[in-house]
């Protein structure tokens, strides 16, 4: 099969697009036959940094869909359309940037029928972890009359998708970005107003004017503590990302003087339950057509100099890889 293969030579690290040996596929429950897979922030650190590898050799891709070939699991059999997110593939055990996966039945969840493998590798775990942000924000009692939703990160994979979430149920959604040159796009996702990243992304004062009701951040750092420190009274921030930093050089005013929860969310290791609540309501959610402006299909080859283009914040929404091309 072919596959882009991680290595640690001596000195060094290399990725490259290579033949492997189906022999070489690791233990697991269910084969799967890949159609997609995708370019998550994750796996840009993976193919061009190798700083979340865990295993060498490995193949990397966080997330992958499509069809089972073989499976001993009691939930799956041959001809089942599968989606894989997480779970540490992509980190610690062989990913979906290949042709095939082997994979704990435990780990899959079926397709939605309103998706096609493509399309959910549109949204990959960009996309389901953009549902975990709003859905926590409704858990916590967010309302679409509630007030201006901010969303950091605007115009990549988690911000994008997260804008046309909001959208569709009817927030009045703020998009910040470094890219005011793709102001066009994010409104046509949705946002009602775009803003520049660099009003949020330097140290601000621990309080500030209040006026977000929630927040999606996907960027961390100083702009998560502004965020914070610009959200209403008894308003919610859903932190999932660290595209500026992993730091958080805030103070605690915002929690205790305004009752601000800060909520965090991860999609690795989300509860089966869970990430397949998010995937269904990811189903009856997403216009297709808004799908389709954010998203750009790539082969193998192309994937590996689109990791550092992700990690330079030059992708704009989302990256899907034919692993058969
Ligand atoms: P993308 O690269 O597609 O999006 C990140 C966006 O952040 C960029 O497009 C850019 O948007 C903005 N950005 C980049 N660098 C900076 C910077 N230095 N300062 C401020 N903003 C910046 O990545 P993803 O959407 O795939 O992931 C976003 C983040 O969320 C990552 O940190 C990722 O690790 C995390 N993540 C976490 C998950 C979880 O389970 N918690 C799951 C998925 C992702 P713009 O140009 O519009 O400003």
């Amino acid at each position: 099969m072919k596959g882009i293969l991680l290595t640690k030579p001596e000195s060094g690290f290399q990725a490259a697009v290579t033949d492997i040996d189906e022999a070489q596929l690791p233990e697991g429950d269910v084969t799967v036959r890949v159609d997609y897979s995708t370019i998550n922030y994750k796996d840009g650190l993976a193919i061009a940094k190798g700083s979340v590898v865990r295993k060498w050799p490995l193949v990397p891709g966080i997330d992958c869909a499509g069809t089972v070939e073989a499976s001993s699991h009691a939930d799956f059999k041959a001809g089942d359309q599968i989606i894989l997110n997480g779970w540490g593939v992509g980190e610690t055990h062989w990913g979906g940037l290949a042709q095939k996966a082997r994979l704990k039945g435990d780990w899959l969840i079926k397709l939605p029928s309103q998706f096609s493998t493509r399309q959910a590798m549109a949204l990959g775990t960009a996309g389901y972890t953009a549902m975990l942000c709003v859905m926590r924000l409704e858990e916590l009692g967010i309302k679409k009359d509630m007030g201006e939703v901010l969303v950091t990160g605007a115009s990549g994979g988690v911000g994008s998708v997260a804008i046309a979430i909001l959208a569709e149920w009817g927030y009045k959604v703020v998009a910040s970005t470094g890219r005011l040159a793709e102001a066009d796009y994010l409104k046509a996702l949705g946002a009602a107003e775009v803003i520049d990243r660099a009003t949020l992304s330097e140290a601000g004062r621990p309080l500030q004017k209040e006026r977000f009701a929630a927040v999606v951040d996907s960027v961390g750092s100083h702009t998560l503590a502004n965020a914070c420190a610009q959200t209403r009274y008894g308003g919610v921030v859903a932190a999932c990302g660290l595209a500026q930093g992993m730091d958080l050089p805030g103070s605690v005013a915002p929690f205790i003087l305004r009752g601000v929860t800060l909520a965090g969310i991860d999609s690795v290791m989300a509860p089966k339950a869970l990430r397949s609540k998010a995937w269904s309501k990811l189903g009856c959610n997403i216009d297709a057509k808004k799908l389709d402006a954010m998203t750009r299909e790539i082969g193998l080859a192309a994937a590996i100099p689109a990791a550092t283009d992700i990690l330079a914040g030059k992708v704009r929404g989302r990256l899907v890889v034919n692993v058969n091309a």
